[in-house]
């Protein structure tokens, strides 16, 4: 399915080009489309390979690029913050540029320099200073145009264009569905890229778990959940946080017999060991490891004392406190 791999720099080679996968110290580059697709066995044996630190305290200029002949846009993982990831989207067609959650600016404006790039649009998945914090000093620097939830426009620092629930917004020629995830806080919207295959979800699903539940329910979060469930299972998360390892520490510890969870906890242990990212997770590895999609599970229920009674929604908030508590 990949046509093509390169490296622009041939003294510093990719640590990784195979099946569209390309990681450089300080960035990950990938070129998604329907055709690639990863599956769960594969992606935990996978050999990842160097990414060390920020992409900031990066010296030159470094790119890698794999390219698949039916798709056009490209993500790259910015981390930010202490645990942080901004996301910019690259349409290579049209040049189209955006960059999802800029909880800061200046790791964004130093990735966008390497590239020589302009920056068309920011996306932001809810209000939180630690996803918002680079809006107006990107807006004045590009005359960026920044979007967000309309149920929180008065929360969006310099926000341009709301979109609602269902909302199909245009990013170059990729359709934008607009998904309300609320839960987190009530104006959380994710950012569904069908036809490549991606969704970035903010602090609503986290790989291995969710956002805490500062302005919603458990039934909101339970359902918000459910949306992202109903995407196809090699659906690529991207979301706003480096908890993974943590994550699993607690998962491990409400389903300790789960295998697959076991097989995940020790390849992200093996990823962090070696500063590599665990994003962007699959919604496959997801759905058999993360507890919060996993609230009919016997063992986290008998873990948990969950009555038999408890409908999907009240097992989700009482590992919600577990979790909290843990
Ligand atoms: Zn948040």
């Amino acid at each position: 399915m990949i046509s093509k791999a390169s490296c622009a720099m041939a003294t510093l080679p990719c640590s990784r080009v195979r099946s569209g996968l390309c990681i450089l110290p300080g960035m990950r580059q990938l070129s998604l489309s329907k055709g690639l697709v990863y599956g769960f066995t594969r992606l935990l044996s996978m050999p990842f390979k160097t990414l060390r630190g920020a992409s900031r305290t990066l010296k030159v200029a470094q790119f890698c690029s794999v390219s698949n002949m039916s798709s056009s846009l490209q993500i790259e993982l910015v981390p930010c913050l202490k645990d942080n990831y901004a996301y910019i989207l690259h349409d290579e067609d049209t040049g189209t540029v955006g960059v999802v959650d800029p909880s800061e600016a200046t790791p964004v404006i130093d990735a966008l320099r390497r590239k020589n790039w302009n920056l068309t649009y920011i996306l932001n998945t809810h209000h939180h200073h630690d996803h918002t914090g680079g809006n107006q000093e990107l807006k004045a620097r590009y005359g960026a145009k920044v979007i967000g939830s309309g149920v929180d426009r008065d929360r969006i620092p310099g926000i341009d264009i709301a979109l609602n629930d269902g909302d199909k917004w245009m990013f170059a020629a990729h359709e934008v569905q607009v998904m309300d995830t609320p839960g987190h806080t009530r104006g959380h919207i994710s950012f569904h890229f069908p036809g490549s295959g991606a969704i970035f979800t903010g602090d609503t699903l986290f790989s291995l778990s969710c956002g805490k539940l500062f302005e919603g329910t458990p039934v909101q979060m339970h359902s918000s959940l459910k949306k992202i469930m109903s995407l196809p299972d090699d659906t690529n998360i991207y979301c706003g946080h480096e908890y993974t390892l943590s994550n699993s520490k607690f998962a491990l510890s409400v389903e300790p017999n789960n295998e697959a969870l076991q097989s995940y906890a020790a390849h992200i242990a093996h990823l962090r060991s070696k500063s590599l990212p665990t994003i962007p997770t699959k919604l496959k590895v997801e759905k058999a490891c993360n507890p919060f999609l996993r609230t009919s599970s016997i063992e986290i229920r008998q873990t948990l004392n969950i009555p038999a009674t408890a409908n999907d929604s009240e097992a989700l908030g009482f590992i919600r406190q577990a979790k909290d508590n843990f």
